[in-house]
Protein backbone atom coordinates (compact mmCIF):
# COMPACT_ATOMS: atom_id res chain seq x y z
CA UNK A 1 0.00 0.00 0.00
CA UNK A 2 1.77 3.64 -0.80
CA UNK A 3 2.51 5.66 1.77
CA UNK A 4 -0.56 7.95 1.54
CA UNK A 5 -2.86 5.13 1.58
CA UNK A 6 -1.76 3.84 4.33
CA UNK A 7 -1.90 7.14 6.46
CA UNK A 8 -4.96 7.18 5.14
CA UNK A 9 -5.77 4.09 6.90
CA UNK A 10 -4.59 4.70 10.19
CA UNK A 11 -6.29 8.33 10.46
CA UNK A 12 -10.00 6.62 9.58
CA UNK A 13 -9.44 3.43 11.85
CA UNK A 14 -8.55 6.15 14.46
CA UNK A 15 -10.80 8.35 13.90
CA UNK A 16 -13.18 5.99 14.57
CA UNK A 17 -12.26 4.79 17.54
CA UNK A 18 -11.95 8.45 19.05
CA UNK A 19 -15.89 8.78 17.73
CA UNK A 20 -16.73 6.13 19.74
CA UNK A 21 -15.03 7.38 22.74
CA UNK A 22 -12.80 3.74 22.44
CA UNK A 23 -9.59 5.71 22.22
CA UNK A 24 -8.98 9.47 24.43
CA UNK A 25 -6.80 11.04 23.07
CA UNK A 26 -4.23 12.70 25.15
CA UNK A 27 -1.95 15.32 22.73
CA UNK A 28 0.58 12.71 22.07
CA UNK A 29 0.35 9.97 19.26
CA UNK A 30 0.21 6.77 21.04
CA UNK A 31 -1.13 7.81 24.09
CA UNK A 32 -4.67 7.15 24.88
CA UNK A 33 -6.94 7.15 27.16
CA UNK A 34 -9.78 4.41 27.06
CA UNK A 35 -13.40 3.47 26.97
CA UNK A 36 -15.18 1.02 29.63
CA UNK A 37 -15.82 -0.83 26.58
CA UNK A 38 -12.55 -1.10 25.38
CA UNK A 39 -11.20 -2.22 28.86
CA UNK A 40 -13.99 -4.77 29.04
CA UNK A 41 -12.82 -6.35 25.62
CA UNK A 42 -9.31 -5.84 26.54
CA UNK A 43 -9.95 -8.18 29.67
CA UNK A 44 -11.37 -10.75 27.84
CA UNK A 45 -9.12 -11.41 25.32
CA UNK A 46 -5.96 -11.47 28.59
CA UNK A 47 -9.01 -13.49 30.22
CA UNK A 48 -9.25 -15.60 26.98
CA UNK A 49 -5.28 -16.54 26.40
CA UNK A 50 -5.20 -17.24 30.21
CA UNK A 51 -7.64 -20.18 29.84
CA UNK A 52 -5.26 -21.55 26.90
CA UNK A 53 -2.51 -21.68 29.62
CA UNK A 54 -4.29 -22.73 32.02
CA UNK A 55 -3.29 -26.37 31.99
CA UNK A 56 0.46 -25.80 32.68
CA UNK A 57 -0.33 -23.90 35.99
CA UNK A 58 1.31 -20.67 35.86
CA UNK A 59 2.87 -18.87 38.07
CA UNK A 60 0.98 -15.33 38.23
CA UNK A 61 2.66 -12.77 39.27
CA UNK A 62 2.66 -8.85 38.36
CA UNK A 63 5.40 -6.10 38.17
CA UNK A 64 5.14 -2.50 37.76
CA UNK A 65 6.13 -1.47 34.57
CA UNK A 66 9.46 0.13 35.36
CA UNK A 67 13.09 -2.02 34.92
CA UNK A 68 15.70 -1.37 37.29
CA UNK A 69 18.68 0.41 35.11
CA UNK A 70 20.99 -2.23 36.22
CA UNK A 71 18.60 -5.01 34.33
CA UNK A 72 17.54 -2.58 31.83
CA UNK A 73 21.37 -2.56 30.82
CA UNK A 74 22.06 -6.65 30.95
CA UNK A 75 19.37 -7.55 28.38
CA UNK A 76 21.38 -4.85 26.28
CA UNK A 77 17.85 -2.68 25.29
CA UNK A 78 20.08 0.50 24.65
CA UNK A 79 22.66 -1.26 22.86
CA UNK A 80 20.11 -2.63 20.51
CA UNK A 81 16.98 -0.45 20.34
CA UNK A 82 17.91 2.87 21.38
CA UNK A 83 15.40 4.07 19.20
CA UNK A 84 12.33 2.55 21.11
CA UNK A 85 14.17 2.62 24.61
CA UNK A 86 12.87 4.41 27.52
CA UNK A 87 15.49 5.28 30.32
CA UNK A 88 14.10 6.99 33.23
CA UNK A 89 14.78 10.66 33.48
CA UNK A 90 14.10 12.91 36.64
CA UNK A 91 16.10 15.68 38.21
CA UNK A 92 18.58 15.47 41.27
CA UNK A 93 20.22 19.22 41.03
CA UNK A 94 20.30 22.13 43.83
CA UNK A 95 18.60 25.61 44.70
CA UNK A 96 20.85 26.92 42.01
CA UNK A 97 19.92 24.43 39.20
CA UNK A 98 16.28 24.34 40.42
CA UNK A 99 15.74 28.37 39.54
CA UNK A 100 17.74 27.67 36.57
CA UNK A 101 15.12 24.91 35.30
CA UNK A 102 12.49 27.25 35.72
CA UNK A 103 13.55 29.91 34.32
CA UNK A 104 13.94 27.65 31.38
CA UNK A 105 10.57 26.28 32.08
CA UNK A 106 9.31 30.01 31.66
CA UNK A 107 10.73 30.63 28.78
CA UNK A 108 9.65 27.56 26.76
CA UNK A 109 13.51 26.41 26.32
CA UNK A 110 14.87 22.88 26.75
CA UNK A 111 15.69 21.70 29.76
CA UNK A 112 16.96 17.59 29.65
CA UNK A 113 20.44 18.45 30.29
CA UNK A 114 19.20 19.55 33.80
CA UNK A 115 18.14 16.32 34.34
CA UNK A 116 20.05 13.48 35.36
CA UNK A 117 19.19 9.75 34.75
CA UNK A 118 17.36 7.46 37.49
CA UNK A 119 17.38 3.53 38.88
CA UNK A 120 14.96 3.06 36.48
CA UNK A 121 13.52 2.54 32.79
CA UNK A 122 10.21 1.82 31.51
CA UNK A 123 9.87 -1.78 30.57
CA UNK A 124 9.65 -2.10 26.71
CA UNK A 125 7.91 -6.41 27.53
CA UNK A 126 6.61 -8.05 30.12
CA UNK A 127 8.96 -11.16 30.22
CA UNK A 128 12.32 -8.55 31.35
CA UNK A 129 11.52 -8.08 34.71
CA UNK A 130 10.66 -11.71 35.39
CA UNK A 131 14.34 -13.65 34.66
CA UNK A 132 16.53 -11.46 37.10
CA UNK A 133 13.88 -12.87 39.95
CA UNK A 134 15.11 -16.45 39.09
CA UNK A 135 18.49 -16.32 39.96
CA UNK A 136 18.30 -19.79 41.56
CA UNK A 137 17.66 -23.57 39.52
CA UNK A 138 14.60 -23.99 38.27
CA UNK A 139 12.26 -27.11 39.72
CA UNK A 140 12.74 -30.22 37.70
CA UNK A 141 10.05 -29.72 35.23
CA UNK A 142 10.96 -25.99 34.64
CA UNK A 143 8.72 -23.19 35.62
CA UNK A 144 6.02 -21.43 34.04
CA UNK A 145 5.08 -17.36 34.64
CA UNK A 146 1.94 -15.31 33.64
CA UNK A 147 2.09 -11.85 33.62
CA UNK A 148 0.01 -8.83 31.91
CA UNK A 149 1.58 -5.16 31.81
CA UNK A 150 1.69 -2.08 30.29
CA UNK A 151 4.99 -1.66 28.43
CA UNK A 152 6.09 1.26 26.13
CA UNK A 153 8.30 2.23 23.28
CA UNK A 154 9.28 5.15 21.93
CA UNK A 155 7.34 4.80 18.54
CA UNK A 156 5.09 7.44 17.86
CA UNK A 157 2.81 6.95 15.27
CA UNK A 158 -0.54 7.45 13.99
CA UNK A 159 -1.08 3.57 13.73
CA UNK A 160 -3.88 2.95 15.94
CA UNK A 161 -2.08 -0.34 16.44
CA UNK A 162 1.33 1.20 17.26
CA UNK A 163 0.88 2.88 20.99
CA UNK A 164 3.69 4.23 22.82
CA UNK A 165 1.99 2.65 25.98
CA UNK A 166 0.50 -0.40 25.22
CA UNK A 167 0.02 -3.67 26.88
CA UNK A 168 1.56 -7.09 26.41
CA UNK A 169 0.23 -10.46 27.90
CA UNK A 170 3.05 -13.33 28.82
CA UNK A 171 4.10 -16.49 29.91
CA UNK A 172 7.31 -17.48 29.84
CA UNK A 173 8.59 -20.63 30.30
CA UNK A 174 12.38 -21.51 31.96
CA UNK A 175 13.12 -25.05 31.72
CA UNK A 176 15.39 -27.54 29.50
CA UNK A 177 15.99 -27.36 26.02
CA UNK A 178 13.14 -29.85 24.91
CA UNK A 179 10.52 -28.97 27.48
CA UNK A 180 10.76 -25.03 26.17
CA UNK A 181 10.88 -26.13 22.44
CA UNK A 182 7.36 -28.63 23.22
CA UNK A 183 5.98 -25.88 24.96
CA UNK A 184 6.85 -23.24 22.22
CA UNK A 185 5.15 -25.83 19.37
CA UNK A 186 2.04 -25.87 22.38
CA UNK A 187 1.41 -22.03 21.92
CA UNK A 188 1.87 -21.94 18.33
CA UNK A 189 -1.23 -24.44 18.11
CA UNK A 190 -3.08 -22.24 20.90
CA UNK A 191 -2.54 -18.90 19.40
CA UNK A 192 -3.45 -20.32 16.04
CA UNK A 193 -6.79 -21.62 17.79
CA UNK A 194 -7.12 -17.83 19.47
CA UNK A 195 -6.94 -16.11 16.81
CA UNK A 196 -9.34 -18.69 14.49
CA UNK A 197 -11.77 -18.22 17.44
CA UNK A 198 -11.86 -14.49 17.46
CA UNK A 199 -12.13 -14.58 13.53
CA UNK A 200 -9.17 -12.29 13.07
CA UNK A 201 -7.35 -14.55 10.29
CA UNK A 202 -4.12 -14.18 11.56
CA UNK A 203 -1.43 -16.28 9.45
CA UNK A 204 1.89 -16.92 11.17
CA UNK A 205 4.95 -15.58 9.62
CA UNK A 206 9.25 -15.82 11.10
CA UNK A 207 10.05 -12.37 12.18
CA UNK A 208 13.02 -10.49 13.73
CA UNK A 209 13.11 -7.87 16.34
CA UNK A 210 13.79 -4.37 15.17
CA UNK A 211 17.62 -4.09 16.09
CA UNK A 212 19.15 -0.53 15.46
CA UNK A 213 21.44 -0.25 12.38
CA UNK A 214 23.90 -2.13 10.36
CA UNK A 215 24.78 -4.70 13.19
CA UNK A 216 21.22 -4.96 14.31
CA UNK A 217 20.49 -6.30 10.68
CA UNK A 218 23.04 -9.11 11.31
CA UNK A 219 21.36 -9.93 14.50
CA UNK A 220 17.89 -10.14 13.03
CA UNK A 221 19.51 -11.74 10.16
CA UNK A 222 20.50 -14.26 13.02
CA UNK A 223 17.12 -14.53 14.28
CA UNK A 224 15.54 -15.34 11.35
CA UNK A 225 17.24 -18.04 10.08
CA UNK A 226 16.98 -19.64 13.35
CA UNK A 227 13.22 -19.10 13.58
CA UNK A 228 13.37 -17.46 16.84
CA UNK A 229 10.57 -15.06 16.74
CA UNK A 230 7.19 -16.23 15.03
CA UNK A 231 4.47 -13.56 14.86
CA UNK A 232 0.78 -13.90 14.53
CA UNK A 233 0.17 -11.23 11.69
CA UNK A 234 -3.72 -9.58 11.92
CA UNK A 235 -4.73 -7.94 8.35
CA UNK A 236 -6.16 -4.92 9.53
CA UNK A 237 -5.16 -2.46 7.25
CA UNK A 238 -4.60 -5.33 4.34
CA UNK A 239 -3.10 -8.22 3.73
CA UNK A 240 -0.40 -6.31 2.39
CA UNK A 241 0.47 -5.06 5.70
CA UNK A 242 -0.11 -7.16 8.55
CA UNK A 243 0.00 -5.72 12.10
CA UNK A 244 1.71 -8.31 14.61
CA UNK A 245 -1.12 -9.38 17.14
CA UNK A 246 1.13 -12.01 19.27
CA UNK A 247 4.36 -13.75 18.96
CA UNK A 248 6.03 -16.64 20.22
CA UNK A 249 9.92 -16.50 21.02
CA UNK A 250 12.57 -18.55 21.80
CA UNK A 251 15.65 -17.52 23.13
CA UNK A 252 17.90 -20.28 23.61
CA UNK A 253 19.69 -19.70 26.95
CA UNK A 254 20.65 -16.48 26.54
CA UNK A 255 18.69 -15.62 29.38
CA UNK A 256 19.55 -18.65 31.18
CA UNK A 257 23.27 -17.57 31.10
CA UNK A 258 22.84 -14.12 31.58
CA UNK A 259 20.74 -14.44 34.93
CA UNK A 260 22.58 -17.51 35.65
CA UNK A 261 19.38 -19.35 35.28
CA UNK A 262 19.91 -23.42 35.96
CA UNK A 263 18.02 -26.12 35.40
CA UNK A 264 17.92 -29.66 37.80
CA UNK A 265 20.77 -30.66 36.13
CA UNK A 266 23.17 -27.80 36.38
CA UNK A 267 23.09 -26.55 32.58
CA UNK A 268 22.29 -22.29 31.45
CA UNK A 269 18.25 -22.75 31.32
CA UNK A 270 16.54 -22.14 27.84
CA UNK A 271 13.75 -19.74 27.81
CA UNK A 272 10.66 -18.88 25.73
CA UNK A 273 7.79 -16.68 25.98
CA UNK A 274 4.18 -16.29 24.48
CA UNK A 275 3.13 -12.74 23.92
CA UNK A 276 -0.15 -11.30 23.20
CA UNK A 277 -0.66 -7.80 22.31
CA UNK A 278 -3.16 -7.62 24.28
CA UNK A 279 -4.40 -3.79 23.22
CA UNK A 280 -3.64 -4.40 19.36
CA UNK A 281 -5.90 -7.66 20.04
CA UNK A 282 -8.42 -4.78 21.02
CA UNK A 283 -7.80 -2.40 18.30
CA UNK A 284 -8.23 -5.86 15.68
CA UNK A 285 -11.49 -6.58 17.21
CA UNK A 286 -13.22 -2.99 16.69
CA UNK A 287 -11.74 -3.40 13.24
CA UNK A 288 -13.46 -6.28 12.26
CA UNK A 289 -16.44 -6.38 13.80
CA UNK A 290 -17.40 -2.52 14.18
CA UNK A 291 -17.37 0.21 17.47
CA UNK A 292 -20.45 -1.66 18.88
CA UNK A 293 -19.39 -4.79 20.93
CA UNK A 294 -23.33 -5.90 21.46
CA UNK A 295 -23.53 -6.23 17.55
CA UNK A 296 -20.02 -8.63 17.62
CA UNK A 297 -20.90 -12.49 16.31
CA UNK A 298 -22.24 -14.62 19.61
CA UNK A 299 -19.52 -17.01 18.71
CA UNK A 300 -16.58 -13.77 19.29
CA UNK A 301 -18.54 -12.66 22.56
CA UNK A 302 -18.28 -16.41 23.81
CA UNK A 303 -14.81 -16.32 23.91
CA UNK A 304 -14.10 -12.78 25.26
CA UNK A 305 -16.97 -13.40 28.00
CA UNK A 306 -17.57 -16.92 28.52
P1 LIG B 1 6.25 -4.88 15.71
O1 LIG B 1 7.07 -5.73 14.77
O2 LIG B 1 4.85 -4.64 15.22
O3 LIG B 1 6.95 -3.60 16.12
P2 LIG B 1 7.34 -6.47 17.80
O4 LIG B 1 7.80 -7.64 17.00
O5 LIG B 1 8.39 -5.49 18.15
O6 LIG B 1 6.10 -5.75 17.07
P3 LIG B 1 7.09 -8.03 20.22
O7 LIG B 1 8.36 -7.54 20.80
O8 LIG B 1 7.04 -9.42 19.67
O9 LIG B 1 6.59 -6.97 19.12
O10 LIG B 1 5.93 -7.80 21.28
C1 LIG B 1 4.86 -8.72 21.51
C2 LIG B 1 3.54 -8.16 21.03
O11 LIG B 1 3.31 -6.87 21.63
C3 LIG B 1 3.47 -7.89 19.53
O12 LIG B 1 3.13 -9.06 18.82
C4 LIG B 1 2.38 -6.85 19.46
O13 LIG B 1 1.13 -7.46 19.41
C5 LIG B 1 2.53 -6.08 20.76
N1 LIG B 1 3.19 -4.78 20.50
C6 LIG B 1 4.48 -4.56 20.20
N2 LIG B 1 4.71 -3.25 19.99
C7 LIG B 1 3.51 -2.62 20.18
C8 LIG B 1 3.07 -1.26 20.11
N3 LIG B 1 3.94 -0.28 19.83
N4 LIG B 1 1.77 -0.99 20.34
C9 LIG B 1 0.89 -1.97 20.63
N5 LIG B 1 1.25 -3.27 20.72
C10 LIG B 1 2.54 -3.61 20.50
ZN1 LIG C 1 8.89 -11.86 25.98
Amino acid sequence: MADDALRAAFDELRGRLIEAGHLIPCGVDGVYGKSAEYERVWAGVGAAASRLAAPDGPVLCSFPPLLPRVTFDKVEYVRNFPHLSGPMFSFRGDDRAHAELIRRLDEGQPYADLLQQTDVAFTPACCYPVYSTLTKAVPPGGIVFEHHSYCFRHEPSPDPMRMQAFRMWENVRVATPDDVLDWRSTWLSRFAELFDRLGLDARTDIASDPFFGRAGRLMAQGQRAYQLKIEFLVPVFGESEPTACASVNYHLSHFGELFDIRTADGDAAHSACAAVGSDRCVVALFQRYGMETDTWPSSVRAVLWP
